[in-house]
């Protein structure tokens, strides 16, 4: 009985998918947005009561859910953040529970597993859907003891097909934006089956669009028995997002969630690759790569990730840095806010990135040359806009070059030796930024709180300080 229940929560669940962004609305769009998003995900009843006082406690109670789940501002309202994360591309499995394994009720008994693919998408090659599905599998089985043969009849224990709109197993797919697949996890008959929504464009390589690889290896997550994680780093984090597929390493937290059902791959003697671990702000040896505002918000950047910090609101989000601009690397330099140009730059080696709020400012990426630094500069520590003077200050291992933006030139008399400009700072800068009259700079995992007015060194704090624990 308890399973037969367990069963109908997953597949009701599973039937939501990737959703799109969509453009601004009017409030009833919102709102539907809203209700079936909770619908799908988070058991919001469908039939709902006709009492407006009811129906809104309930909408309000599971709308605190999903924003707890994504670690949002618990309001239990629809406000714009809720909504542009309910807006995101994602996989249709619950996000009710922090478990990363359906609490081991679901795993397969044997580890030689059989898979076929039923149907072929048109938007790739047969062989380009041959290798997503092949290398999406590996994944798993790179890490566990799990192996997977294909079949080419039969019944496979993971049968994948692509399909459109209603497709006998009661759970329709939608059309083009809106479910992108869903997933069983094990059990008889369809359990560990996949299925990809055909109405949607899936790519091979390309960072738009769907990529196979990547949609598949989550799914065929849910197939070996893994829930959602609320890791944003996490392939199984409930949202889609592009990653590098030729660097792409299982990261940490879904190798410990398959490992804790299969245990270790045994067949590994040699060196593996490491799982990328995702930082945790209240590291106490954390290194900031860089810190900027972006329109009233500070990001702090770190690895592949970034946080992004809402002043006046201890909220504190943390994301793949691929999962807003697909295009910028990770391990960045040094980033900063232009607001005479309403831009926020990002540094890595000799590129230079431009983005205009969300998206990558058109013509970039451009050489660092563009701020006329000497030949010799092919990589800055750190960036620091000065507001009060519109002065860009780049942090070159103890030096510092301040570059007039106005006038687009680097000043003269510059560089300067670091400590004569920032008296007491003697360490290598790895991040800075201006924030309310203040000029912060990060060195190993202590923040140096200068005034913005004289330099004057006035507090060495915790480089979390901002990013409370
Ligand atoms: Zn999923
Ligand atoms: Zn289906």
């Amino acid at each position: 009985m308890k399973s037969y229940y367990k069963l109908c929560v997953l597949i009701a669940l599973v039937v939501s998918g990737y959703t799109s962004p969509i453009a601004p609305r009017a409030d009833k769009d919102r709102e539907n947005i809203a209700v079936n998003y909770l619908n799908q995900l988070y058991g919001l009843p469908k039939q709902t009561t006709s009492d407006a006082e009811k129906r809104s406690s309930a909408m309000s109670l599971r709308l605190k859910e999903m924003q707890q789940f994504f670690r949002l501002k618990v309001t239990g309202r629809l406000d714009e953040e809720t909504l542009d994360v309910m807006k995101k591309p994602r996989c249709g499995v619950p996000d009710v529970a922090a478990y990363s394994t359906f609490q081991g009720d679901y795993k397969w008994k044997k580890h030689d597993l059989t898979y076929r693919i039923e149907n072929y998408t048109p938007d790739m090659s047969v062989a380009e859907v041959d290798d997503s599905i092949k290398r999406a599998l590996q994944v798993w089985a790179d890490v566990t003891p799990l192996r997977f043969t294909r079949i080419y009849s039969g019944t496979a224990d993971i049968m994948i097909s692509f399909a459109v709109g209603d497709h006998r197993d009661g759970y329709p797919f939608d059309g083009p934006n809106g479910f992108l697949a869903h997933a069983f996890p094990p059990f008889e008959g369809i359990g560990g089956d996949a299925h990809f929504d055909d109405d949607e464009k899936f790519f091979y390589r390309s960072p738009q669009g769907y990529n196979l690889f990547l949609v598949a290896a989550h799914e065929f997550g849910h197939s070996l028995g893994l829930e959602h994680s609320q890791d944003p780093g996490a392939l199984m984090y409930p949202t889609y997002v592009y990653r590098d597929i030729d660097t792409f390493v299982l990261p940490k937290d879904d190798v410990d969630g398959i490992q804790s059902l299969y245990g270790p791959n045994p067949d590994i003697t040699g060196p593996k690759p490491t799982p990328p671990v995702t930082p945790n702000k209240c590291d106490p040896k954390l290194v900031l790569d860089a810190v900027t505002m972006l329109r009233g918000e500070i990001m702090f950047f770190k690895g592949s990730f970034f946080w992004r910090s809402y002043p006046l609101s201890a909220t504190v989000e943390q994301h793949l840095i691929t999962s807003f601009w697909p295009e910028i690397p990770d391990h960045i330099d040094a980033a900063f806010e232009s607001p005479l140009e309403d831009k926020v730059f990002i540094i890595k080696g000799e590129k230079v990135w431009a983005l205009y709020g969300y998206d990558i400012a058109q013509g970039y990426p451009k050489s660092l040359s563009m701020f006329h630094l000497p030949r010799k500069v092919q990589k800055v520590d750190a960036v620091l806009y000065d507001e009060t003077s519109y002065k860009i200050l780049f942090f070159v291992n103890n030096q510092i070059y301040s570059y007039n933006e106005e006038q687009r030139r680097v000043e003269k008399g510059y560089p300067k030796a670091m400590e004569d400009v920032f008296p007491g700072m003697t360490g290598k800068v790895t991040a800075a930024f201006q924030y309310k009259g203040f000029n912060y700079l990060f060195s190993g995992s202590k923040m140096f709180e200068f005034s913005a007015y004289n330099n004057k060194l006035l507090r060495v704090l915790n480089n979390n300080y901002f990013l409370p624990c």
